[in-house]
């Protein structure tokens, strides 16, 4: 199983942090990996594998269209270029030197965050709105939808907004602002699933365009995302990614997709053209996806509970943890909405000492890698998500090992 890594010197980890692209995400179902092989034995037209795969999408997501990009930053890249350009193909081919002047996105300043580059890479400025006090505990609020409404102007292109259980305000809020003054929303719900029923709330919510990863919880290859949402849009955005090295008089792009007699003929290249997405990640995705939907959300929950609850038996069977006044807790063992997770506190909730503890982990053999986020309050939080079956007591054992 492991040669194809040992053979490049490469250690294998066990990845108990989530489905982190830094750290691969996590193993493909066989039934996925299975698909991708079968995929990669033939060719076929890639636009009439994105016509097909985004009808799929279509009845999954309730959206209009949709689309598979290599990830979900790359479908913000893609969505953006789309609203910018509106698939003209001069404004196609400017981009990104030349944007057209309404090239602002507006968005919430407590829904920042690092992926936005996406968005700013297609010639997007982003303009921020609000005042988040209640992140730094000097206030309550964040931004309201007035706000919004108040800095649209001539120059603004579409409303960017990033879902997530915090986000301020509503998106049926924004929405609503956004269509009143005419502008596309365009949502980051990368990391919003589960639950499966969110594949179409947000579309459901007035959404223009949403964008899901598809390495996460979805099970598919890691570079693989969705782009759904307005058919206009998601025509222009494909006319931006597909490959275009064609004759005019000789192209003819599924009409689901594209509308060429509309356009005049094929544009150049778009910016997309630089997101190269193969037919085996299509694969891979609408496999994966049929099987997260299948699968349900309290299945997955049930199988994921069962491995933080056997890692947490394991550890709690040792008496050592109690003694040092190490303690556990199972978060999220009654939301099948959410992902079950154990979350370790170590003695006296010192930083340097979970610190440590996940860097012997990383050193151990196996390796194993947790969510970080909360060394610095002296917690280290085990994720079920990206393991390989039978890995709880691999994952025990080795904390117990690496505690001393
Ligand atoms: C993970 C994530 C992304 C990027 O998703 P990829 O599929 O890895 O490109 C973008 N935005 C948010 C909020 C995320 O959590």
């Amino acid at each position: 199983m492991t040669s194809v890594y040992n053979r490049w010197g490469v250690p294998v980890i066990l990845n108990a942090a989530g489905t982190l692209t830094r750290l691969s995400g996590g193993p493909m179902r066989q039934e996925v990996a299975a698909a991708m092989a079968e995929a990669a034995g033939h060719s076929v037209d890639m636009a009439q594998l994105q016509a097909a795969a985004g009808a799929r999408i279509a009845e999954l997501t309730g959206a209009q269209a949709g689309y598979v990009t290599p990830g979900a930053a790359a479908g913000l890249l893609l969505g953006t270029a789309a609203i910018l350009t509106g698939g003209q193909r001069a404004s196609i081919a400017r981009l990104p030197e030349k944007a057209p002047r309404r090239r602002e996105f507006i968005v919430v300043r407590s829904q920042r965050n690092s992926y936005d580059v996406a968005l700013r890479t297609a010639g997007a400025r982003l303009r921020e709105v609000g005042l988040p006090d209640r992140s730094s505990g000097a206030g309550v609020r964040d931004a309201d939808a007035f706000e919004i409404a108040d800095a649209i102007t001539e120059d603004t292109a579409a409303i960017f907004y990033v879902a997530g259980r915090q986000a301020a305000p509503p998106l049926q809020e924004v929405a609503r602002v956004a269509h009143e003054a005419g502008l596309p929303v365009l949502v980051d719900a990368a990391a919003q699933l589960p639950p499966a029923a969110n594949l179409r709330r947000f579309i459901e919510e007035g959404a223009d365009l949403v964008v899901f990863s598809g390495g996460k919880v979805i099970g598919g290859p890691p570079a693989s995302g969705i782009l759904c949402g307005r058919a206009d849009l998601v025509g222009a955005a494909a006319l931006q990614h597909l490959d275009l090295d064609v004759y005019a008089a000789l192209w003819r792009p599924p009409e689901t997709l594209i509308d060429a007699d509309a356009l005049g003929g094929p544009p150049r290249h778009g910016i997309g053209r630089a997101l190269k997405i193969g037919k085996e990640q299509v694969i891979g995705l609408l496999t994966a996806l049929e099987l997260f939907v299948d699968e349900g959300d309290a299945v997955r929950h049930a199988s994921w509970l069962a491995v933080v609850e056997e890692i947490a038996a394991t550890l709690a069977a040792d008496g050592r943890l109690i003694a040092r006044g190490i303690s556990l807790t199972l978060r999220d063992r009654d939301r099948i909405d959410r992902i079950p997770k154990l979350a370790l506190t170590v003695e006296e909730a010192d930083a340097e000492v979970a610190a440590r503890l996940i860097l012997a982990l990383e050193d151990g053999s196996p390796s194993v890698h947790v969510d970080q986020a909360e060394y610095g309050s002296g917690t280290i939080v085990f994720n079920p998500v990206a393991l390989p079956p039978g890995a709880a007591q691999q994952i025990a054992h080795a904390t117990l090992s690496a505690l001393g």
